[in-house]
Formats: structure tokens, sequence, C-alpha cells
């Protein structure tokens, strides 16, 4: 019986996952965050578990839990191995070095599970020393919690414990545990460590797993594996398509922090544009640029083919005949029409064009192309479009400096909207919900970060409750929705976390 998992006491902590058998994991205990304390906790991702918002409060030995130095009975952590290619090179062995999942929930929508980030090193810290600093478990808790909000699909913040710590990243810092919930932290990077390591027993064993557990559907095709790649081609191809639209920079798209689920997830250098920059790379460490914004989506179709080859030996009798490798290139294919589909009606969407037409790409790229020139911002400009009307543009005029340049495209733009007979008041409503006041720039998780190495905690809850409702007209502060600060562009992210 897996039902309803209240108190934690009485939950038994399934975990699938452990059921694999030690090719896949190490089962262990974390090392605890020495005298921690509670940073912040989501309200709404408790609820995803069906917990109450006292629960962190409520039961005993949450704070130890989360933290690293007790567990829960019932509950049997592990760390997984994976292996992937970083920055276009394989990487090896690597695997969750400073990761470690607790287990199952069971929810309405299925279990979900709980991982651990920064409780220790791991048999795949490699030379790390298994922690993660405050500054990079903020944003990451606050990242997932605002790109859940924002419709897109990623793991989720449970909670952040904090501790004096010492840990030495470019500077020293303290030490912080981030508990993350999604429904599997299935990487790519774990069908490639056994494709790679000639394990083709335990890649046979991964891929039913998955499929029976995350991909059920699957099982119906004639060709599971098949039908397993062409699923994961869709949902990455429409995560990326959202990545693009809402201006979401990843950092460090490698293998090993690709979702099979197509979630977002392993926030660590990430950002949102500021100004339009196609160019823009969010990880100071990536200095050619390869993760850069106008890239995401070339990289998520490089890695989906990393994801393919780890497939071969599973798809017909596994000897990659050109039959195979023509089922598989066909499986992969899909993902530039979906990507492309997927965009075009999010840019739709952002324009509120309810209807498709032939002219809409060129409409979307001169606008896009406009933003590039004029070194507009992109959220606010999207969202200053929301008050545009065919007989008045309104502020979305003064975003650019070449006024005039705007007045150009705004023509075709109230022509477009007029041919579709568009109302203004529901159309201007419909782009109140698909571009948002508030997305997590830098310089706003700086400033939380900031006064959390001070100890004062009420900046990460605050900008959790405004990032909670990002398409409101009444979310956040004006600085919160405004133009970052001179200082902003001094800030410097990289991997190191
Ligand atoms: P990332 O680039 O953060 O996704 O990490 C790549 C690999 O390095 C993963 O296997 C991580 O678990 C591992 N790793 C990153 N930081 C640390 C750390 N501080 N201690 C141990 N392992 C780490
Ligand atoms: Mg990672
Ligand atoms: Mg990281």
């Amino acid at each position: 019986d897996r039902r309803a998992p209240l108190p934690p006491d009485a939950t038994r902590w399934p975990n699938r996952f452990a059921g694999l058998g030690p090719a896949f994991h190490t089962p262990m205990r974390g090392t605890g965050l020495p005298d921690p304390h509670w940073v912040a906790t989501s309200d709404d991702a408790a609820a995803v578990l069906g917990w109450p918002t006292d629960w962190w409060q409520r039961w005993p030995e949450a704070l130890a839990v989360f933290s690293g130095n007790a567990t829960w009975e019932g509950m049997a952590p592990l760390a997984s191995v994976y292996s992937g290619h970083q920055f276009g090179v394989w990487a090896g062995q690597l695997g969750d070095g400073r990761a470690l999942m607790l287990g199952e929930v069971d929810t309405p929508q299925g279990p979900m599970e709980l991982q651990l980030k920064g409780a220790g090193r791991t048999p795949y810290s490699r030379m790390g020393d298994g922690r993660a600093v405050l500054r990079s478990s903020i944003r990451e808790f606050l990242g997932s919690e605002a790109m859940h909000h924002l419709g897109i699909p990623t793991s989720r913040g449970l909670c952040l414990t904090g501790s004096a710590l010492p840990v030495r990243r470019e500077r020293v810092e303290t030490a912080a545990v981030v508990t993350r919930v999604a429904p599997s932290f299935l990487r790519f990077g774990h069908f490639e460590h056994f494709y790679h390591h000639d394990r083709h027993e335990e890649l046979r064993t991964l891929a039913e797993h998955a499929i029976a557990h995350h991909f059920p559907a699957c099982r119906e095709a004639e060709q599971p594996v098949l039908a397993l790649l062409s699923e994961v081609t869709e949902r990455t191809a429409r995560l990326i398509a959202q990545w693009q639209a809402v201006g979401f920079c990843h950092g460090v798209m490698n293998t090993d922090n690709m979702s099979l689920l197509g979630l977002t997830i392993d926030y660590g250098p990430f950002g949102f544009l500021d100004v339009f920059d196609p160019q823009h790379i969010c990880n100071h460490s990536d200095e050619g640029g390869l993760y850069a914004y106008a890239r995401q989506p070339k990289v998520g179709w490089w890695n989906l083919h990393a994801f393919a080859q780890a497939l071969v030996p599973l798809v017909g009798q596994g000897q990659g005949t050109p039959e195979d490798v023509a089922a598989i290139r066909a499986a992969l294919a899909r993902y530039e029409t979906v990507f492309a589909q997927a965009l075009a009606a999010q840019m739709r969407a952002k324009l509120g064009l309810r209807e498709v037409r032939e002219a809409d790409q060129d409409l979307v790229n001169d606008w896009l192309r406009l933003l590039e020139t004029q070194k507009a911002d992109y959220t606010i400009a999207m969202r200053s479009l929301c008050d545009f009307s065919p007989r008045d543009a309104g502020p979305v005029r003064d975003v650019f400096m070449d006024r005039e340049a705007f007045d150009t495209w705004a023509a075709r733009y109230a022509e477009r909207l007029t041919a579709e007979h568009s109302v203004d008041t529901e159309r201007q409503a419909a782009m109140r919900r698909a571009n948002p006041r508030v997305v997590l720039r830098n310089h706003l998780a700086e400033t939380a970060i900031q006064r959390a190495e001070q100890g004062d905690f009420s900046e990460v809850q605050r900008l959790l409750a405004v990032l909670s409702r990002p398409f409101d007209d009444d979310s956040g502060t004006a600085a919160d929705a405004g133009f970052p600060p001179d200082w902003a562009q001094q800030l410097s992210v990289s991997c190191s976390s």
C-alpha cells in the first residue's frame, strides 16, 4: 500500500530506482550540515506532496532530515551514477557528486522523488567537496520555483537549509542544502553511462525502468525504445522552445544536466535575458559561448543525438543496421518541427495573435531583430507590448531608442491585429498571461543572496512570493519589474557553486 504519505513517519518512502541494484547507485547517508537552520520553504512545492504548509515546523526531525543529518524511517538515501558529454566532449563517469535521493512520495500526480543537493561527498564526487553554497542554492531554489510558475517544466524547490560551515569557492562561502522534487531525476547521462561502458544489460534494465515508470504509453509501441526516444525528443524540443520564449539561459547544457522527462534541472549559472542579445552567455565559465542563448536549440538537438547513440544497442537487434539507424533518425527528426511549432505558438501568444498566418514568422523575427538592434530589455519590451493598441502604441514605443524603427514594425503589427479583428481588451489580457512582468533576474537573486549571507532570509521568501505569480499586474514592486540597475552588468555567474 503506497497511498497518502502523511504524516512522514507513516510513509514507507518507496524508492523504485533503488530496486535497480548496485550497478546504478550507491546507498549511503549524507554528511549533514553542522548546526543547520532553515533558510526558506515553498508552500506551493509542499502542496505538490500533499504536505501542510507548516510541515517543516510540525514534523520532528524535519530540519535534521533536510540538512542531511537524519533520515525518517524507511528512507534509504542513494547517490546514482551517470556519465555525460560536457561542452561537447565525452567526460566519462560523473554521477550524483553532491546529490542524494531520499525516496519517493506518492502524490495524485504520481510518485515524486525528493533529492538533497549539498549533503556531502559521495562515491561520485571526484575532486568535489559534496557541498553547495548558499548563493547557488538560493538561485536553484528560487529559479526552479520561478520556472514552475512561468509554466515551464522543472524540478521544484521544496526547501532550503543553511549552516555556518565554510565552503571554499572563488571566495569562502557557507554551505546549504536545497531539497529538489521531481518525478525523476534521470538524465541522458544515465543512459550514456551504460552505453559507453559497454554494459548493455544494465542499459536495457534502465530503459525498461524508465518506460515502465515514466513513459508507460511507450510500452504499446512496436519498439518501446524508439517510442521513448520520440517522446524524449518532443519533450526536449518543447522545453527548449519555452526557454527561448521566456528568455531563459540554462548555462550548462551538458548531457548529464538534460532531464529524460524534459524538465529544467540542475540550475547552476542560469540566467534570464535582460537586454535581448541572442549571443548572451550567462555562464562566465563558458568562454566560447557554446551554450549561449541562441545556441540552446541546437545544443538540445546535439544532446538528443548523444542520447540516441546510447540507445542503439536496444533498437532492433542492437546491431545498428541501416534500418535501425533510419528509425532512430526518424525519431530525432521530430525535433525540428516540434521545436519550430512550439516556439511559433509561444511567440504568437506573446504577440497576442489568435490566428495562424503565413507572414507571422517574419513579424516575430523582425520584432526580435528590433529588440536586438535597439538593445531593448526583453521582459520589459514584451510586457509593454501588452498595452499596445493599433490606435495608440502606448508605453512600448518608449522602450526603443529609435522610435521610428519601432513605428515601422508597429504599423505592420497593427495591420496584422486588425486583420484578425483583434479586440484590444481581450488580447491585452491574454498577452499578460503570456508575458511575465517579473522574472528572476540576476540582480534580484543577488540582493536576496546578499541579505541571506547576513542572516536575513526575508528577501528570499519575498521574492518567492513575487515569482509565484509572475503574470499579475501587482506582482512585486516597480523595481522588481523594472530595468536592472547598472551594477547588474558586473555580476558574473560561473560553474563554481
Ligand atoms: P554540474 O556541472 O554542476 O552539473 O556538475 C557536474 C558533475 O560534477 C556532477 O556529477 C556533479 O555531481 C559534480 N559536482 C559538481 N559540484 C560538486 C561538488 N561541489 N562536489 C562534488 N561533486 C560535484
Ligand atoms: Mg549537474
Ligand atoms: Mg551544478
